[in-house]
């Protein structure tokens, strides 16, 4: 018997609701007989699959149908270098947008953005020898001290500790030189090591 299967009906020849056939499909259980949600007419519904060509037809278009977009929801999907920390620091613009320093003196006020300030972190932190990559910066010009913290992929020919003490030392003496910002604690994050030497590795 040959059917030919409307998927955009409402029912089908049979009765059946392609509503919640659709629905079955769609979560995974286009087996026949596994159909319904739990409870209710389930069982008659599986019943009723079970010895219907029309749904088993039906079924088995949907899926047909829907297969491709099942494999496109599980497909990974490859992030393009460098997308995920120029978002990031989209984000963080964003978040920081209205925060700064701000200064008062007789002759006016000066505020400083938290993104320039991140602009000054991450110069600071930049070609400092051990430092592989800068990935980002945060500032929390609400505290008192102001926090900063970095974030930064460190190569491997450095104790990480005096390294770490390096970009501290370079962030504090820039921020203070660039935005008179004294004495601000300053996170610095590790995040990965890279072996550059070492073609393959990192
Ligand atoms: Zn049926």
């Amino acid at each position: 018997m040959d059917l030919t299967i409307d998927l955009t009906a409402k029912h089908l020849p049979c009765g059946a609701s392609l509503d919640l056939l659709i629905e079955q499909v769609a979560d995974g259980r286009a087996g026949v007989g596994t159909g319904g949600r739990a409870g209710g007419d389930a069982a008659e519904r599986a019943r009723h699959q079970a010895g219907c060509a029309c749904c088993r037809a039906a079924l088995a278009e949907a899926e047909l149908r829907w297969s491709p977009v099942r494999a496109t929801a599980t497909a990974p999907v490859a992030v393009p270098e460098g997308l995920l920390r120029s978002i990031l620091e989209r984000v963080r613009d964003i978040a920081d947008a209205g925060h700064g320093l701000i200064r008062y003196t007789g002759h006016g006020a000066t505020r400083i953005t938290a993104r320039a300030l991140r602009r000054i972190i991450s110069r600071a932190s930049t070609g400092i020898p051990g430092v592989a990559a800068v990935l980002g910066s945060r500032v929390d010009p609400g505290t008192r001290p102001v926090r900063v913290a970095v974030e930064v992929i460190a190569t491997d020919d450095r104790p990480l500790p005096q390294l770490t003490s390096d970009i501290r030392a370079a962030i504090r003496v820039e921020l203070d030189r660039g935005a008179s910002l004294d004495d601000p604690t300053v996170d610095v994050l590790v995040q990965d090591i890279a072996f550059p030497g070492r073609a393959g590795r990192r």
